[in-house]
């Protein structure tokens, strides 16, 4: 009887062990095959540079970015240069020592990333400009909006409310692409007027890393020189547009002086409900990021990308996927950024009596 006790016992302890021994297996194989491989494939590790995610804008675009790349089954490695241009050189290095499969770039200064992208060509990782083109290298894909038209629409909206009188241009980033192509929009509106005589250009600054702090100066100096005596300031962004009516606000001219915008920044979009900013311009961040991930992890597995239009950055035709900007008013925004869930209509109305608000969509 004592003889069988033991060997039940011993039976049992043996079983335990087995059946630990094999769930332990279990798990561990379940590990390797979860963090490495994907449909059998290694899993996709995309290097997404952001410019500046001090700044608004970026954050959405991060944020959708990685949850659409990371639902294509795509590991994403997110760096921030914080507006620093040599922060984001060595940043992209540092991410081509990491085994990436596809780098997705949104440039500081579009004329500085040559030797990034060159050594990324050389080790055969496909290059994605996002948003912002970078010039004079071999880039696979550049995704953005119709940045000429951006301006365009800044100035026409601006034009309508001030058809003649005073105007201040106030460029963005001189570094980055997107701000040269905004103004060449805003000028294909603008020009013929001041040819005519009807607008007169008292003023053109471009504000460093489109920093509100700098707009904000400019626009007090601008005030200064000027007497007060300006009717309209063409802002290429809301972060800028937000420094300039900081300075106007100083004149009690804030809501008197039209101002345009881009972005619809929370802060934009709130200005113009309360009448201080003219107009911003919306570019749905989620139609670009998530077209943006797409195409990423597509170069990442080396194929080719269907684009709409090329782009020459000075050393070959890129091809270019280009995406529609909308204009909004105090009209608009319903219909557009709240409509999205861009914003929520709680927070954008926040600072306007519920009295005066428009009806709740
Ligand atoms: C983008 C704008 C943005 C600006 C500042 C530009 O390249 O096109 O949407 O406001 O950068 O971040």
């Amino acid at each position: 009887m004592k003889k069988c006790k033991g060997f039940l016992s011993g039976l049992l302890v043996a079983l335990l062990v087995l059946a630990l021994t094999a769930c332990g297996e279990d798990a561990g194989s379940q590990n390797t095959s979860k963090d490495k491989k994907v449909d059998g494939h290694k899993k996709i590790k995309i290097g997404l540079s952001v410019s500046d995610l001090t700044l608004e804008r970026w954050q959405h675009d991060r944020d959708i970015f990685v949850k659409q790349a990371n639902e294509l089954g795509a590991d994403v490695l997110v760096q921030s240069a914080n507006g620093d241009e040599a922060k984001q050189l060595s940043q992209i290095q540092n991410m081509l020592s990491q085994g990436i499969d596809a780098l997705v770039v949104i440039a500081i200064n579009s004329d500085s990333l040559t030797p990034v992208v060159d050594q990324a060509k050389s080790e055969g990782i496909p290059v994605l400009a996002y948003d912002r083109l970078i010039n004079n290298s071999d880039i696979a894909a550049y995704v953005s909006f119709d940045n000429v038209r951006v301006g365009e629409m800044q100035a026409e909206y601006i034009v309508k409310q001030v058809p003649k009188g005073n105007y201040f241009m106030l460029g963005g980033s001189p570094t980055d692409n997107n701000a040269k192509m905004f103004r060449e929009g805003q000028m294909n509106i603008i020009k013929p007027l001041v040819d005519k005589g009807d607008i007169k250009i008292i003023g053109d600054q471009w504000a460093k890393n489109w920093d509100a702090n700098d707009a904000m100066q400019i626009m007090e100096n601008a005030l200064t020189a000027n007497k007060n005596k300006i009717d309209a300031v063409v802002a290429s962004n809301d972060n800028t547009a937000g420094g300039a009516i900081q300075a106007l606000a100083g004149q009690n001219l804030d809501g008197k002086v039209a101002i345009s915008g881009q972005d619809a920044d929370l802060a934009g979009v709130q200005r113009i409900v309360e009448g201080k900013q003219s107009m911003t311009v919306y570019k749905p961040i989620k139609t670009i990021a998530t077209k943006s991930a797409e195409v990423a992890v597509q170069l990442a597995k080396g194929e080719k990308v269907k684009a709409s239009d090329t782009v020459n950055n000075g050393k070959m035709d890129v091809p270019f996927i280009k995406l529609d900007p909308i204009m909004v008013g105090k009209d608009e925004v319903i219909n557009t950024v709240i409509k999205d869930g861009f914003h929520t209509y709680d927070e954008v109305y926040k600072n306007v009596p519920e009295n005066e608000r428009p009806a709740r969509p």
